[in-house]
């Protein structure tokens, strides 16, 4: 059952911030991750804030200067149906499309989907793991056939978003709001490494709100894709996936960002892959390359080393695809 909380429903993003400065809250967004942890115990709220009724959190913008600005109350399934967006970043477009089910897509948003909490099924349980503020990581020695094989050490969870990665890729800017100043951080360094600090997912201080996502102008020459691979067909987590954005110079690979998802606490840069590619033809010979740079110092537990094929696979498949786009 949903524990008793006091609901409140902000009117404008300085209305929230005054509420979140007044007292410990938790932000509501679409909800379907949040109302789940609460009734589930995995953790409690006094108060819950509602961004549901600030209009200026809700919209795709394309600005003059080329860039795109995605408000974080946007829902999943705009951003997957934008034609602005499919055309410039197809890896967003295919990442979103591909986030959970039809109905999920409509109520989850943007903010919440970067937000959203793990779903290793030791955090979700009655277990106080590690992330909960307990001794320690039961996944390491346990079922840890969905959890990270890049990153552990403290924690072995998998970060849950598609669209992380995606916008990891594309250089995306994630702007905060909070009571004294606003600021911008890199997707990238928007989610916190588990070696870092095991008990937080992201930056963000308890007072603060995401309000945007900014993606870079989408420069000539950028091609860009996502792919998951999933246990069952219809709606699931990515066990594996790769995010590409390739910037071409004719046939030549001028500059790569290639993330990986369903590897790692934080979608997970993969620097060998963007080695072996820059600067080169996408041919048979860099793209088997590629392939084995992807797994390379990657430690999987007793139960996940599946994943290490998937990659491979996953990587020839998304580069064999972007050389033969236009
Ligand atoms: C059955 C199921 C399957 C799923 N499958 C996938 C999948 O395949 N791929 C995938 O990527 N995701 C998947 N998800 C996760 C889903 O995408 C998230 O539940 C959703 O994106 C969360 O969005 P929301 O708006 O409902 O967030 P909420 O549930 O409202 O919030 C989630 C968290 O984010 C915080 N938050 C929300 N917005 C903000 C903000 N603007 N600023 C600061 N904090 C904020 C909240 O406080 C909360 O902690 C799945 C979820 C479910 C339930």
């Amino acid at each position: 059952m949903l524990p008793r909380f006091t609901y409140a429903r902000a009117t404008s993003i300085d209305n929230a911030l005054a509420i979140l400065d007044d007292r410990p809250a938790m932000i509501h967004a679409g909800g379907t991750d949040l109302l789940g942890c609460l009734r589930d115990g995995i953790f409690s709220a006094d108060t819950v804030v509602s961004l549901s009724a600030i209009q200026e959190l809700d919209g795709i913008r394309s600005a003059a200067d080329g860039s795109i600005r995605i408000g974080a109350m946007t829902s999943i399934a705009d951003i997957a149906t934008d034609a602005s967006i499919a055309r410039r970043y197809e890896a967003l477009a295919q990442a979103a499309a591909v986030v959970a089910s039809p109905q999920l897509r409509n109520q989850g948003t943007l903010g919440g989907n970067l937000c959203q909490k793990p779903r290793c099924w030791y955090y979700r349980s009655d277990l106080d793991c590690l992330r909960k503020g307990g001794e320690k990581c039961f996944a390491y020695e346990g079922e840890n056939q969905y959890h990270c094989i890049f990153g552990g050490d403290l924690c072995y969870i998998v970060h849950p978003s598609d669209i992380a990665p995606a916008l990891a890729a594309l250089g995306a800017v994630c702007r905060i709001s909070g009571p004294a100043s606003s600021r911008s951080v890199a997707i990238e360094s928007f989610l916190v490494p588990a070696t870092e600090d095991p008990k937080r997912e992201t930056v963000l201080e308890v007072d603060e709100i995401v309000t945007e996502i900014v993606l870079p102008p989408a420069g000539s020459g950028l091609r860009s894709s996502y792919r998951k691979v999933r246990e069952r067909g219809a709606w699931d987590f990515a066990i594996a996936g790769v995010a590409l954005a390739i910037v071409f110079d004719g046939d030549m690979v001028k500059s790569a960002d290639v993330f990986l998802s369903g590897a790692a606490p934080i979608p997970w840069r993969a620097t060998g892959v963007e080695a072996a590619i820059t600067g080169k033809k996408l041919d048979a010979a860099t793209i088997a390359k590629a392939a084995s740079a992807c797994i390379e110092g990657a430690e999987p537990l007793a139960k996940n080393g599946y994943k290490l094929p998937l990659f491979e696979g996953l990587v020839t498949e998304q580069l064999e695809a972007i050389r033969g786009k236009d």
